[in-house]
């Protein structure tokens, strides 16, 4: 898929404000710092498109952006940082889980992962969730360039073994770099693909 426009449309607190559901929607989330607003900004190649991390305590936003006049991207705030509070973490889950689970044009959640880390307990509960929930995801581990390939590919391997634990199998993986534009096209040409059907 060629990006021809990427505009924001609207920041939101309240899941009852979103834009109408007339579009399919495709939501991107992971752990703080993973290196979402630079995924994001590379993807739809407009710097600056998705601003970059979230403080905590800061209010947390659901930004939907317009790709092509055809599909919203959507950008959740992230999750897992040290220093948030329990009543911040308790927020930030009913708030998500209620976008996750009523939000009727959502066509698939891209989950990021670090790919320079061993598996982590917070991403891992996060995928069991979603795959309770019967919510369609993919995988999408960031920031290749930092390591070697080898190093990327066995982090990967180890994510998808502790997720076999629980499932039968496991979604799709792409192995993104933002720095380097690695990974991109592929996101794009799944998101074509199921836009398609
Ligand atoms: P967010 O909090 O998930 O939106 O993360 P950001 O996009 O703000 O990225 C967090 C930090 O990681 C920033 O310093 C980025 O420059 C860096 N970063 C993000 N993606 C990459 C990448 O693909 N390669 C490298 N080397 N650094 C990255």
């Amino acid at each position: 898929m060629f990006v021809k426009t990427a505009e924001f449309i609207a920041s939101n607190t309240d899941v009852r404000k979103l834009p109408e559901p007339s579009l399919p929607e495709y939501a991107f989330i992971g752990r703080s710092n993973v290196g979402k607003s630079s995924l994001i900004n590379a993807m739809v190649n407009k710097k600056g498109l998705a601003k970059t991390s979230q403080k905590p305590g800061k209010t947390q936003l659901i930004n939907h952006f317009i790709i092509n006049k055809d599909w919203y991207l959507v950008d959740l705030p992230g999750y897992g940082f040290a220093q948030t509070s329990k009543k911040n973490r308790a927020e930030w889950e009913r708030f998500i889980r209620r976008y996750l689970t009523q939000r009727e044009n959502l066509q698939c959640i891209f989950v990021l992962i670090d790919s320079r880390l061993e598996p982590q307990k917070i991403d891992l509960e996060f995928c069991c969730w979603l795959g309770e929930q019967g919510l369609p995801f993919l995988l999408v581990f960031t920031k290749a360039d930092k390591q070697s390939g080898v190093k990327s590919d066995q982090n990967i391997a180890k994510f998808r073994k502790a997720l076999l634990a629980w499932f039968e199998d496991v979604p799709s993986i792409f192995l993104t770099s933002a720095e380097k534009k690695q990974g991109m096209e592929e996101i794009l040409a799944t998101i074509d693909e199921i836009n398609k059907n």
